[in-house]
């Protein structure tokens, strides 16, 4: 069994990533996952990267060092063509800081916020110039190094209004039109099996049975 430590706070994504790495297709991994809660001591890494990769390695590799155990990280978000790319690497940060602090915005307000500024943002233009992906990056480390980078990036559209109640931050407003719903109204089962985080977890499994 390889422990692995799932180097996020984020709660929504630390469940799509643990959905993905214990399935048993392609192959089963022997993988033990541990969430970074059980580390309470563990520092706060700041995402001050100025793209995904950067962001993701340096939370594997400082995760990996801190806890003498491998560490897997991703750092993802939202490009949107007709913003010249961004929401970006400042995707959770769009409409302002988000303080994981008591007292803090909590993320659901947040990621309200984000989807209310980037819909207005995109006012008045058509959905076929909507066009948008979100990207993943994953890292995997050891506590000597940084092992490898994966990615992976899914396309869609900015629907005109947020419609959903599943999945998190910009689920309600990213809408496959193969499938003429958001990801927010598509829910888990459709979202792993197409999204980012999808696809960069299938290269990531594919990589990791070689050090297994
Ligand atoms: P970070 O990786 O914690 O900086 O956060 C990336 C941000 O990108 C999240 O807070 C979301 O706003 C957005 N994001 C990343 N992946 C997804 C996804 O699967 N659905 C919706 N929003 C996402």
């Amino acid at each position: 069994m390889l422990k692995l430590i799932i180097g996020t706070r984020n709660l929504k994504k630390r469940e799509e990533l643990v959905e993905l790495l214990s399935r048993e297709w392609p192959c089963h991994l022997p993988l033990k996952l541990q969430g970074i809660e059980d580390y309470p001591d563990l520092p706060e890494v700041e995402e001050d990267g100025e793209t995904f990769q950067e962001n993701a390695i340096k939370k594997a590799t400082a995760v990996a060092k801190l806890t003498g155990e491998w560490a897997v990280a991703e750092d993802s978000g939202l490009e949107v063509d007709a913003l010249g790319g961004a929401p970006g690497v400042r995707s959770a940060r769009y409409a302002g800081e988000v303080s994981p602090a008591p007292g803090g915005r909590p993320p659901e307000d947040a990621y309200k916020e984000n989807n209310l500024k980037l819909l207005k943002a995109l006012e008045g233009i058509p959905l076929e110039r909507r066009t948008a992906r979100f990207r993943c990056v994953i890292a995997l480390a050891n506590p000597e190094g940084l092992l490898f980078v994966v990615e992976g990036q899914c396309e869609g559209l900015i629907s005109q209004e947020a419609r959903g109640e599943q999945g998190f931050g910009y689920d309600p407003v990213f809408y496959l039109p193969g499938y003429g719903k958001t990801f927010a109204e598509l829910g888990p089962a459709v979202k792993n099996q197409i999204s980012h985080r999808a696809q960069a977890l299938k290269k990531f499994r594919e990589r990791l049975r070689e050090f297994i």
